[in-house]
């Protein structure tokens, strides 16, 4: 049976959490990214869409301000040799996102990896303003801004055995539902605490190692 990977792009595909990173800098004194906000969201309170719209009051920034920022990080560059090898395999390649598509779309286009499908949620750049919209809300939890759950539901129905690569809170839902999960950091420590069985990694050099154990290559 073909996989599906579906991989989480801040902290994972990126080893800096770009988003989180924009959010603090163009936050007055990073306030978007304090754990006041952040705390709910981690416990479960609260829901990523809800999070986001209330870091969003928090963020000002021009389209080109915010990607000259953003544009000082690079991925890792273990990412798009597992790309290749995995499509040369037969299976799939998804990248699945809480975060911004600005900052996707540019990253993996200046990687060479314009075509891999991805999943994020879209900021709007407004004098004076940034408004975030959730084109992938409807398929999900109804908390997520962007579910990664729907995601591994939609490849599973297609007929891929699922594998979620991750390394947070976002990555929860999408955790639950994924036949596999490749985990590091704080999804990690969740999985064990959830009783979810997880393989670590530590990049995609080592992410696909585990995906050619699995095809018995
Ligand atoms: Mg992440
Ligand atoms: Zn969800």
């Amino acid at each position: 049976m073909a996989r599906a990977f579906l991989c989480d792009f801040d902290g994972t595909i990126s080893p800096t959490d770009i988003g989180a990173a924009f959010a603090r800098a163009f936050s007055p004194g990073g306030a978007a990214e304090h754990d006041e906000l952040l705390g709910p969201w981690v416990s479960g309170e609260l829901g990523h869409r809800e999070l986001t719209e209330l870091q969003c009051r928090l963020i000002s920034a021009t389209a080109g301000e915010a990607l000259a920022f953003t544009r000082r990080f690079t991925l890792d560059p273990h990412f798009a040799p597992f790309v290749r090898e995995t499509l040369a395999r037969g299976d799939q390649v998804m990248v699945v996102s809480e975060g911004f598509d600005f900052y996707l779309a540019d990253q993996l286009a200046r990687a060479g990896l314009q075509d891999v499908p991805f999943a994020a949620n879209r900021l709007r750049f407004e004098p004076g303003c940034v408004v975030p919209e959730f084109p992938w809300s409807a398929g999900g939890c109804g908390r997520c801004g962007n579910c990664k759950g729907q995601h591994v539901r939609h490849w599973r129905a297609r007929g891929f055995e699922t594998v979620l690569v991750g390394d947070g809170f976002s990555d929860r839902c999408g955790a639950r539902e994924a036949d596999r999960v490749v985990a590091r950091g704080d999804l990690l420590e969740w999985c064990a605490r959830e009783g979810i069985a997880a393989r670590p990694f530590s990049d995609f050099a080592g992410v696909a190692a585990i995906a050619r154990e699995w095809a018995g290559a």
